[in-house]
């Protein structure tokens, strides 16, 4: 059992808020416990971070900083093994996707943010005039301050190190509030951040729940600078209201219901695999996947099969198993909104292509599994089409024109990503300009160049992070005019 203790100013200290129980997904098994911080545990951890800028952080140089960004890089990696498992544990993902994906990105992004930050520069306006009347300007770039990171627990060492990554890098401190669901490698890498010499209160970690509890005491903590999280919108809407008092700056990723849409001259092998990936990876609990597809009428019915064949070719099972490739959900009551959805989608009359309800898993009975889902034949208004479910299932719709396929995708409250199909570079080209969401690929999925703009439009998020987007929300611009 292991027990998550915080971590405030350099040392783990046990929380003296409510105590809950880590689950194993695969089982279902209480493998942990965690024990929340109290209010003035956070007022500590915020105490400490605010300490720590007016200590060695604050007067640390540029090339001091970019080099213990890259030890940290190098601490993850030397204890990949660690991060690998704890991370297996927590959400119960296959080692196959979090030894490709979550701890190796987990760990770049420190060296990713440490090459960003090597070269950042700011503007400067020179007006020299002979009689000098002109002006110099200049603009000096330092850190907000004190920044709050709320995570979510799809991906839990990678998004949160997509956000603590930059932030050090920018001269910040930081107070982590992981998800309740996943708290052992935000708590690991306290470990490694004293191993590598990061000076305390820089980086701080407290654990529970969001409403009443650390989440919310962090968010509406008077002394934090700026608020980034990534999670649900309804979540990012009560951010929001913390953020208004003190008019602190918010960074909001959120949720998403993504089209993808397939034109009848698409590679069809390759878009199986890719759209196949968007559905299903992680299964499905990705913001970025497509939980609706809209396919040209003429490859409809070979769509669809392809795409039933795909669900029905992943393998459940204990997720340290190279066979494994794919997990169950995240929590009981996880399970219990994606079933309810599936449940609504039989009861609105949904042709149901494959899937549609929990596999039966012997020796994993208590585990949170479900089938991956491929479905067709419901309205666009059913709320299986409309809202995030946030499981491996997706929904077919056939479309006959570009502007109705174009007018299908945008018909959603959210605007986060798509994936777009096809052949014809003009029509990518066209449909690309016409989506809106924040991040379009075409003719793949969740290819990733960490220096381009991440974020979501309408109900999916404000802000854009990566590359130099993060650099300008995680410090603040001061000009500085001097008279020639
Ligand atoms: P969530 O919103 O339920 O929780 C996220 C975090 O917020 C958790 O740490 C939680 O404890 C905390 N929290 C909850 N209520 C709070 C409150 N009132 N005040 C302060 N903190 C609070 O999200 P989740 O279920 O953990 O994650 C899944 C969601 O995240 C999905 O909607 C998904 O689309 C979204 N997501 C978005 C992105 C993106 O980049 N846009 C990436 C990953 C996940």
């Amino acid at each position: 059992m292991s027990n998550f203790q915080n971590f405030i100013d350099g040392a783990f200290v046990a929380g003296r808020g409510d105590a809950f129980g880590n689950h194993f997904p695969t089982t279902g098994e209480v493998i942990g416990e965690v024990r929340a911080a109290d209010r003035e545990q956070v007022d500590a951890a915020v105490g400490a971070a605010r300490q720590a800028l007016r200590g060695p952080w604050g007067r640390m140089s540029v090339p001091e900083r970019i080099a213990l960004l890259r030890k940290l890089s190098q601490g993850i990696n030397a204890r990949f093994d660690e991060f690998l498992e704890a991370e297996i544990h927590d959400t119960g993902k296959p080692r196959s996707l979090a030894s490709h994906i979550d701890i190796p990105r987990g760990a770049a992004n420190f060296d990713v943010f440490a090459d960003q930050v090597a070269t950042l520069g700011t503007e400067s306006f020179a007006q020299p005039t002979p009689d000098g009347a002109g002006a110099l300007n200049y603009a000096v770039r330092g850190p907000r301050g004190v920044i709050a990171v709320v995570c979510p627990w799809n991906l839990p060492l990678l998004l949160m190190t997509w956000k603590v990554a930059p932030a050090l890098a920018c001269g910040n401190t930081v107070v982590v509030k992981p998800s309740e669901e996943t708290p052992a490698t935000a708590t690991l890498l306290g470990e490694v951040m004293n191993e590598v010499g990061i000076p305390a209160g820089v980086y701080n970690v407290v654990h529970g729940r969001g409403p009443g509890c650390a989440g919310e005491f962090l968010t509406s903590h008077p002394d934090v600078d700026g608020i980034t999280f990534t999670g649900e919108t309804r979540t990012g809407e009560a951010i929001m209201k913390a953020a208004a008092n003190g008019v602190r700056p918010v960074s909001l990723e959120l949720g998403g219901k993504n089209p993808g849409i397939i034109f009848d001259d698409a590679d069809f092998d390759k878009t199986m695999e890719g759209i196949g990936r968007a559905c299903f990876a992680n299964t499905g609990q990705v913001c970025l996947g497509t939980e609706r597809i809209y396919v040209q009428r003429g490859i409809f019915d070979r769509v669809a099969e392809g795409l039933a064949a795909k669900a029905r070719s992943y393998r459940f099972g204990d997720p340290f198993e190279d066979s494994t490739t794919m997990g169950p959900v995240i929590s009981a009551e996880h399970r219990e909104k994606v079933l309810s959805y599936y449940d609504k989608a039989r009861t609105e009359g949904a042709q149901v292509l494959a899937g549609g309800g929990a596999p039966q898993m012997q020796g994993y009975d208590g585990g949170y599994w479900v089938e991956p889902t491929v479905w067709t034949g419901l309205p666009e208004t059913s709320p299986v089409v409309t809202d995030e479910i946030f499981g491996p299932c997706t929904h077919l719709q056939p479309f006959d024109t570009e502007e109705e396929a174009v007018a299908l995708a945008n018909n959603s409250p959210y605007g986060l990503a798509t994936s777009i199909w096809t052949t014809d570079l003009a029509r990518a080209h066209r449909v690309a300009g016409e989506v809106e969401v924040g991040i379009t690929w075409v003719n793949c999925w969740f290819l990733r160049d960490l220096r381009t703009p991440f974020g979501g439009s309408k109900s999916s998020g404000i802000g854009r992070e990566g590359g130099v987007h993060s650099m300008e929300f995680y410090s603040e611009l001061r000009n500085v005019c001097i008279k020639l």
